[in-house]
Formats: structure tokens, sequence, C-alpha cells
């Protein structure tokens, strides 16, 4: 288990937007190059990203967004909870729900 490749690909795209995460600001070329690697190495090992990794890519041009950065946030005002993710680079918005409506 211990080499297993899925949990060492895992491990390297949490260190890479670690660092990714880290130096958006002072150096967001960087840090979009290191987001690149980890999604690469996610696709290549079959590794399914965490929920929380995902949201951070816009879905349209693959660009990091990680939420405060390169991403306008916006709660939606329906009854059915939700946030709206607008991408600073294509301007692309996406609706994430928060709460299920029971
Ligand atoms: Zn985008």
């Amino acid at each position: 288990m211990k080499h297993d490749p899925k949990a060492i690909a895992l491990d390297r795209i949490r260190i890479l937007l670690k660092e990714a995460q880290s130096n958006i600001l002072q150096n967001p070329d960087l840090a979009q190059r290191q987001a690149g690697i980890a999604k690469r190495i996610s696709t290549k090992y079959k590794v399914r990203l965490p929920y929380e990794t995902r949201m951070q890519f816009c879905k349209k041009c693959k660009s990091f967004i990680p939420p405060g950065t390169n991403a306008r946030i916006r709660m939606g005002r329906s009854a059915l909870k939700s946030i709206r993710i607008t991408c600073r680079f294509c301007n692309h918005t996406y609706r994430k729900v928060i709460i299920q409506p029971k």
C-alpha cells in the first residue's frame, strides 16, 4: 500500500497545490504552472481530485482560481443556497450549490 502510485500522485498533487496557493499572489505565473502540473498528474494517474480542489479550477479554461484571487464569488439569492464563481481569465461563471434542499 505504501508504494501505491495513486497515493503518491495524490500526495504530489497536494504539495503542488499548496505551493501554488502560497505563490498565487506573489508569483501567479508560477502558481498557474504548479497547478497545471498537479492537474496533469491527476489525469495521468486517474486520481480524482477532492471536491475542494476541483472547485479551484475553472471548468472552462482550467485555470487555477482559488477563492479570493482570480475568481469572483457571489452568493446566490435564490432559495437554493449557492455561490456563483466567476473566472477572471475567461469570465466563465458557474454555480456551486452549498446545501441541497430537502
Ligand atoms: Zn476560466
